[in-house]
């Protein structure tokens, strides 16, 4: 078969992105189904939805390319995207999400699974690619196209395989309040469901599928959560939860309405669950708390490229028990590999279950880490610009797995050109809160003027 390395590529890091009716057609979603339906070449494949309002048209175009490869389309309608990936891998069949995440409601996309329940591989994605571009679709006659069924039984599934992990009897003693956002999103049932069963009483929010996201714009960021943490400032309830669009990401609000950044989570997640021997893996970007967490535990940390794929990929090659980054994007390997905003959930209640603590107590137990976040738009090639900085850096220890992170004095600065905006990210951590916004505002003033004058240094 003819390679196609001349066409451009059309899986992002998170799957085929786009706005439908533009540059995300019915007429291609239907082709591509014909050539996910050729690449895997099973009985079955498996498809859930976000609540987006061209949800069902693309889900249709692609499903309608699938059955016509002869494959049979198990139809679980909307559904969080890690709860497609758990049916998958329970029942070891590849699926198809129509997602476009925490996007804006114009876009939706494409994501292929994996019959493991992980992402797909690149190689698959480019296998994906070569069948669309030559148009080898798997030929049957009239009498063998696949036909759709579909099952109804899959959040429950989902929901039981989250509440396994954890200790459902101590978390139901401790009656929890709380107040849980689903945003409009796909988590619309299955989280509050959650709740129940682990016998907190909730205050639902913005629990209404939405494909416009109305109430709330699905990045769960600190200035989207505001209903959020204004309602927990108030006092009440012990825990305020916010999740993106198809909630393979989870964030936390305390009992005083403070929110709690991603990094921390992670931080205590993992605290809470390793042992001596176990294996961690988290990108170049996430903080170095997990580094004093892990050496305090005798566990290995090992650290990957920024992208969900990655981490998730890395674990399964390690065995790794807990993977995860700052964005709020959790995998916990003995669920499954891939990350999942409901079992992050979970966890988060168990840790103040057994450790009969509030959030913001369980949070000053973590090794305290400031980030500070910025990015810089980015006009000269990185390669230009790479000897330049590591020109005026002294610094003698550099990190180049992901972009330039720079090791100086009371901490480091990550420089990362973004793979999806001409921009390049710009992050600074200290244990000195001022120190972390200083070494990110020196290096975002540095490539600032090296694109303006790049002769002055
Ligand atoms: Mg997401």
């Amino acid at each position: 078969m003819p390679t196609t390395s001349d066409k451009p590529q059309l899986f992002g890091t998170n799957g085929i992105r786009g706005i439908p009716n533009k540059d995300l057609s019915t007429e291609f979603s239907m082709e591509i189904g014909k050539a996910i339906g050729t690449h895997f070449g099973v009985p079955e494949i498996v498809m859930g939805r976000d609540t987006r309002d061209t949800g069902q048209m693309i889900f249709n175009a692609v499903s309608s390319g699938i059955m016509s490869t002869g494959i049979t389309v198990v139809d679980l309608g909307i559904l969080p995207t890690p709860a497609v990936q758990y049916y998958c891998k329970v029942k070891s069949v590849p699926g198809v999400v129509i997602t476009a995440s925490h996007n804006p409601p114009q876009f939706n996309g494409i994501k292929c699974i994996a019959a493991d329940g992980t992402e797909l591989e690149r190689k698959s994605e480019e296998e994906i690619e070569n069948i669309y571009y030559n148009k080898s679709y798997h030929q049957i006659g009239w009498e063998n196209a696949g036909t759709m069924i579909s099952d109804q039984n899959a959040a429950s599934l989902y929901v039981h395989g989250v509440m396994s992990h954890v200790d459902v009897a101590a978390i139901k003693a401790k009656k929890f309040r709380v107040i849980v956002d689903t945003g409009n999103g796909a988590a619309f049932s299955t989280t509050p469901t959650l709740l129940r069963k682990l016998g907190c009483s909730m205050v639902t929010l913005n629990a209404f599928p939405d494909g416009m996201f109305t109430s709330r714009t699905s990045e769960p960021k600190p200035e989207n959560l505001k209903d959020l943490i204004s309602l927990m400032s108030k006092g009440g309830f012990d825990l305020g939860i916010a999740h993106d669009g198809d909630a393979d990401r989870a964030v936390f609000i305390d009992e005083k309405g403070n929110f709690i950044d991603g990094d921390i989570t992670l931080s205590l997640v993992v605290k809470s669950t390793i042992k001596k021997g176990d294996r961690v893996v988290t990108p170049v970007s996430s903080s170095d708390a997990i580094n004093d967490l892990c050496k305090e535990a005798g566990v290995e940390l090992i650290r990957t490229k920024v992208g969900a794929p990655i981490v998730s990929r890395t674990m399964i090659e390690n065995q790794a028990k807990i993977g995860g980054e700052e964005n709020g994007g959790i995998v916990f390997g003995p669920h499954q590999y891939c990350r999942d905003g409901a079992m992050t959930v979970a966890l988060i209640l168990n840790l103040m279950a057994t450790h009969k603590k509030k959030i913001s107590d369980l949070v000053k137990t973590v090794p305290e880490y400031h980030i500070f976040k910025t990015s810089v738009e980015r006009h000269k090639d990185w390669k230009t610009l790479e000897p330049q900085i590591l020109k005026y850096s002294e610094s003698t220890l550099i990190d180049r797995l992901d972009g330039l992170k720079i090791y100086l004095e009371n901490g480091w600065v990550l420089l990362r050109p973004s793979g999806t905006e001409p921009i390049i990210r710009v992050y600074g951590e200290s244990k000195i809160k001022k120190r972390a916004e200083e070494l990110a505002l020196e290096y975002h003033a540095l490539i600032s003027g090296l694109q303006e004058e790049p002769s002055s240094l």
